[in-house]
């Protein structure tokens, strides 16, 4: 009997593995099909956020020692980090959502695996992004597969580095 509970344990631990890569398969295909021609990043407008903006920075100032600056008014960049400041820089004229993406991007290049290309870089830091504001319960997947078709040489991180993604979003919002 419980050897039969041990193999049924296996076998359902098998089959989340399975989902979680199934899951960013179907998320790659997703990118693959979004022509170059419409990448780039769309910031969210809306200010339905305020509230998850602030618990989220209270929690990257918390746990990462970094402040965050609304201050990045050269108009080609969303955000910025700096490790040497341990600063995040968000550009003036994004709304709280707009705001939320940006620091969630930046706080995931704080905690990004050594190494990494530029490219994979933002690969990384937009899909913990991503999974940061899904946890929040805010579904930014759209955006994120527009900004990622712009780095579709870089997708493999979203394989290779499944495990980390999982424990970066664990990082950035305290939440297991
Ligand atoms: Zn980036």
């Amino acid at each position: 009997m419980r050897q039969f509970m041990r193999m049924l344990a296996i076998v359902a631990m098998m089959y989340i593995m399975a989902m979680f890569v199934g899951c960013a398969r179907s998320f790659e295909q997703k990118i693959l099909k979004i022509p170059l021609s419409q990448a780039g990043f769309v910031p969210t407008c809306s200010d339905q956020a305020e509230g998850t903006l602030r618990t989220f920075e209270a929690h990257v100032g918390r746990t990462l020692g970094i402040t965050v600056t609304y201050d990045l008014a050269d108009g080609s960049h969303a955000g910025g980090y700096s490790p040497s400041l341990r600063r995040i820089q968000v550009a003036t004229k994004l709304d709280a959502m707009g705001r939320l993406e940006v620091i969630a991007h930046e706080a995931a290049h704080a905690i990004q695996p050594p190494g990494l290309s530029r490219s994979e870089a933002d690969v990384w830091a937009d899909t913990v992004a991503m999974k940061v504001c899904k946890r929040f319960g805010i579904d930014i997947e759209p955006q994120t597969s527009r900004y990622l078709a712009g780095q579709k040489q870089a997708l493999h991180i979203l394989h290779d580095y499944q495990a980390e993604i999982e424990w970066a979003v664990v990082v950035l919002t305290g939440v297991r």
